[in-house]
């Protein structure tokens, strides 16, 4: 345990995990004047682009933290959703009537949103303590005694009343709490890629495409600094891919999916990856003193772009609460927030599973019921804008 010479520090709270959801709760914390220790185990941030794209709701929650000037000035405010077979279009969604300020999705590479983020909490003097690993915690009168293993071979003990896990997917916080993360495993793998190209369809759209070989989403990002051609992400589902996704796969992909565009091709390729996916959800994301936000709660298919936005809002709405429990001592608003949380969440794995599935479809009669379906939603202005609000979380 603790060092006879140093005494233990202590904490309020300590957030585990320097990813957006992380970065989201301290800086909301610090806005609420609640000092917390974090630390993430990776010398620096994760440079790739990973999740693309931030809701309406996302940047109405982000507003007081003072990053949204920022993140629109790094974006690109995509109004249109369309999801497509070939050429056809199956269903147009429109942001431009949601009930908010930001009638878009906001394209914005993920490893700017952190930066984002993090340059707003180095402006307020909050440091993030890297790299420090979380092993464990163990209880203690009024909170829990966590180890941490710091650079060579050093560990520290650290008093927390309260414990964040934002620690993503395979969260240590949360196994050692003992809490289940309920779900099942996708069978295929999700290629990613963010290339530059000329794309035959608007730059103001993000396309959903359906294909019995799998869904493809093609969306419009931010060019690069110095960039000649416009850049776009794509992602799409194969049953297995390679770990580096090279430019001959994307073309494939889009000559499988894509829209009937002669001479469509990927000119260059700035980042590829591959990921497996799971649908699942933590059982609890508040137990003892344990809570859970981000992936570390929620992990799901990327169609629809949820996943780090669900976890933004999860730590934004948690400050206030945790302020409370801080400063009276008062847990119900934890709970509160817990059970509503959770309730998003599986909303979210539920919506995200649809859309997979249906994207997914083979048999002929399912593909047309689905079709056919898709044509009803697209001729009702009020289901219409229904699934807007939701795909940008502004039930929330
Ligand atoms: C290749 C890839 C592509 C993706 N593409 C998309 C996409 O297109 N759309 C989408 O919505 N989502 C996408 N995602 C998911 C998206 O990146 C996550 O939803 C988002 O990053 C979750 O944020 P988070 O803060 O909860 O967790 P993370 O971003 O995973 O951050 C967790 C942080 O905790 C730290 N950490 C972990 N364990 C410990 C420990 N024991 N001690 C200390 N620190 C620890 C890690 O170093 C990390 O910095 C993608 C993910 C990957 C990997």
């Amino acid at each position: 345990m603790a060092s006879s010479v140093e005494p233990m520090r202590r904490t309020d709270v300590l957030i585990v995990g320097a990813g957006p959801a992380g970065l989201a709760l301290r800086l909301a914390l610090e806005r609420l004047g609640i000092a917390a220790v974090q630390v993430d185990k990776h010398a620096a941030g994760l440079n790739t682009s990973r999740a693309a794209v931030i809701h309406a709701r996302t940047l109405e929650v982000l507003e007081p933290c003072g990053v949204v000037a920022a993140l629109l000035a790094k974006g690109i405010a995509v109004p249109d959703f369309r999801v497509r077979d070939r050429n056809r279009v199956l269903l147009h969604i429109g942001f431009g009537d949601l009930p908010s300020r930001y009638r878009y999705a906001l394209m914005c590479p993920q490893n700017d949103t952190e930066a984002i983020l993090q340059a707003r909490l180095d402006d307020l003097g909050a440091r993030i303590e890297r790299p420090a690993e979380f092993l464990g915690a163990t209880d203690a009168p009024g909170g829990m005694v966590a180890e941490l293993a710091l650079p060579g071979e050093r560990k520290e003990w650290l008093f927390a009343r309260w414990i964040v896990g934002c620690d993503g997917a395979r969260s240590r916080v949360r196994d050692q709490a003992g809490i289940a993360f309920v779900g099942d495993d996708y069978a295929e793998q999700f290629v990613l890629a963010d290339v530059h190209m000329d794309w035959p369809l608007s730059r103001r759209e993000v396309s959903l495409f359906f294909s019995e070989r799998g869904l493809m989403v093609v969306a419009p990002l931010p060019e690069p600094d110095g960039a000649s051609r416009d850049r776009y992400r794509i992602v799409a589902t194969v049953p297995s891919a390679p770990a580096v996704p090279a430019i001959g796969d994307i073309d494939a992909l889009l000559r499988e999916r894509g829209p009937h565009a002669p001479g469509l091709h990927v000119e260059a390729l700035a980042w590829s990856s591959r990921f497996h996916l799971q649908h699942r959800i933590a059982a609890d994301v508040f137990r003892h003193r344990t809570l859970l936000c981000g992936d570390a709660a929620h992990v799901h298919s990327p169609a629809g772009g949820q996943g780090m936005n669900t976890g933004i809002q999860d730590a934004v709405a948690l400050a206030p609460r945790l302020a409370q429990a801080i400063r009276c001592g008062d847990t119900a608003g934890l709970a509160a927030w817990a059970a509503r949380r959770h309730r998003i969440a599986s909303g979210v794995v539920r919506m995200t599973h649809a859309m997979t599935r249906a994207a997914t479809l083979t048999a002929p009669m399912p593909r047309a019921l689905r079709d056919a379906a898709m044509g009803l939603v697209g001729n009702s202005r009020f289901l219409r804008r229904k699934l807007a609000v939701r795909l940008a979380e502004l039930g929330n």
